[in-house]
């Protein structure tokens, strides 16, 4: 019996020494951090630039038919006047009628090209908000600190940004290595099928492949991060997915007098309970690296569950699980947005029906997630049918990748003596354009140069949207060394 406890004691110290040596072994990646960023932006200038370009409606409605052609028109004639060596230099093509492609030639055949990719559209202004905006949405209006109104940083901050450090390099007479494309889809915030969907058709259909391509997608988080306090670069290297399912029930109505045990609205209710009480299972794997990256500057305990994951995985899903915005990272997550049901107070309701949302992790798919959720309700009087075509989440990039290094290293670079900051892979809750071009290349990275507090966060889709000018000229910077570096990719 004796020797028993003293395996067992022998079992735990011994277990107890690994788990501290890989603690103590998780370390942070040592910084690469080339030549400083060498460029004098007139911050004037550009700051005006950015601010017209807010001033066109370029909005994206559900309904395709308030689609505004002549605010794009208008739009893409601002551009030309505004950037002409860019129009001048690069060859410019209007794709589907209201996207751009821009193609920077390269002296180097040989070399796969780079794709930075934006968009033009904006989300719409819901009429009842409108009041709410400190300055008209659409005013582009500039004050000590700030460039107002939508669409300044999702996403016509990166759209203009990319087109003035293009504009500085060839003023520089920079001449790329590998072609450098720019394409800015029209249509992202509707599902990018006739924008950025169209253009990457395109590219494929002349046998292109690319390096890499760039998005919208991360940001630069100071303090989105619980328990980090460090700033963190989050380069998206993949998204979820989505689907709508409606969740229907019929029954005979009648009046309310002598009810049945449930209603349709008891019944429906019933399965969203049940929704929400069975959330889909948790896997930390594609969010494994982000937390991984940022545990050196966590809490002892936590970087200790997150060293030793082979031993620690289930303890590190149910800690993540606990807030919203972890749970989200590690698993499909459920939301039932909208109900309706019943005609009158006295009046059993014939029908009843709901849309639950589902945002799908890598790993699963839609089919995967209509399959579950009629496994949980488990009631054959529900119908349960998608309301469109879902989209299953995108391919994961590689984090290995000269790629990925590249614009890591960008990044730190832009950064240059300024605070200490860390860059993580994300995986992306939202969609993005970027998704469209993974025939095209592996390599596909969301990431946007902007420092992003929690206050800010709250403002993109929302009212009082806003970009510092600070951190306007911190993106064209980024996006001028990214050009710059490509010549020394791979
Ligand atoms: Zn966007």
């Amino acid at each position: 019996m004796k020797s028993i406890f003293k395996i067992l004691l022998i079992t735990a110290v011994a277990l107890i020494i690994i788990m501290l040596a890989k603690t103590f072994m998780l370390t942070t990646e040592p910084v690469n951090r080339p030549d400083p960023i060498d460029i004098n932006i007139n911050t004037d200038l550009v700051k005006n630039r950015l601010s017209k370009m807010v001033q066109f409606v370029t909005v994206s409605n559900q309904d395709p038919s308030k689609f505004d052609a002549k605010a794009f028109d208008e739009m893409h004639a601002y551009l030309e006047q505004t950037f002409p060596l860019v129009y001048e230099k690069l060859q410019h093509e209007v794709v589907n009628g209201h996207s751009l492609l821009f193609k920077w030639q390269g002296k180097n055949a040989e070399l796969k090209p780079i794709l930075l990719l934006a968009h033009q559209d904006v989300v719409p202004i819901p009429p009842e908000a409108l009041s709410d905006w400190t300055h008209p949405p659409f005013s582009g209006l500039i004050d000590e600190t700030f460039i107002w109104g939508r669409g300044t940083l999702d996403d016509k901050a990166s759209l203009t940004g990319i087109l003035e450090a293009t504009t500085f390099l060839l003023k520089e007479n920079f001449e790329p290595e590998r072609t450098i494309y720019l394409a800015f889809g029209h249509d992202e915030e509707v599902g990018g099928v006739e924008g950025a969907a169209k253009i990457a058709a395109l590219l494929k259909s002349r046998n292109i492949q690319l390096e890499y391509v760039l998005d919208e997608g991360g940001v630069i988080s100071d303090g989105l991060i619980p328990g980090v306090d460090r700033r963190v670069a989050m380069i998206g290297i993949a998204e979820k997915g989505f689907t709508s399912l409606q969740l229907k029930v019929n029954a005979a109505g009648g009046h309310s007098s002598i009810p049945p045990k449930h209603t349709a609205i008891g019944t429906l209710s019933q399965a969203i309970v049940d929704l929400e009480a069975n959330p889909f299972p948790a896997n930390v794997k594609y969010s494994l690296k982000f937390f991984k990256t940022l545990a050196p500057y966590m809490s002892f305990s936590t970087k200790m569950v997150l060293a030793n994951t082979w031993i620690s995985k289930s303890l590190l899903e149910s800690q993540l699980s606990k807030s919203a915005t972890t749970s989200a990272m590690i698993r499909t997550t459920t939301a039932a947005t909208m109900i309706k049901g019943g005609v009158k107070d006295n009046v059993l309701p014939p029908e009843a029906d709901a849309i639950v949302n589902f945002r799908i992790l890598p790993g699963d798919t839609a089919d995967y997630v209509l399959a579950h959720v009629k496994k949980i309700i488990n009631n054959p009087k529900i119908k349960v049918t998608p309301t469109r075509v879902g989209r299953n989440p995108s391919k994961v990039s590689p984090t290995d990748s000269d790629s990925f290094r590249q614009i890591a290293t960008t990044i730190h670079q832009a950064n240059g003596e300024g605070k200490d900051l860390i860059v993580a892979p994300y995986l992306v809750m939202g969609g993005t354009d970027a998704r469209n071009f993974e025939d095209l290349t592996p390599n596909i990275y969301r990431f946007l140069f902007n420092e992003t507090t929690p206050d800010d966060i709250k403002r993109y889709h929302n009212t009082n949207e806003r970009i510092s000018i600070e951190n306007y000229v911190k993106v064209i910077r980024f996006y001028y060394q990214l050009m710059k570096n490509s010549n020394t990719l791979g």
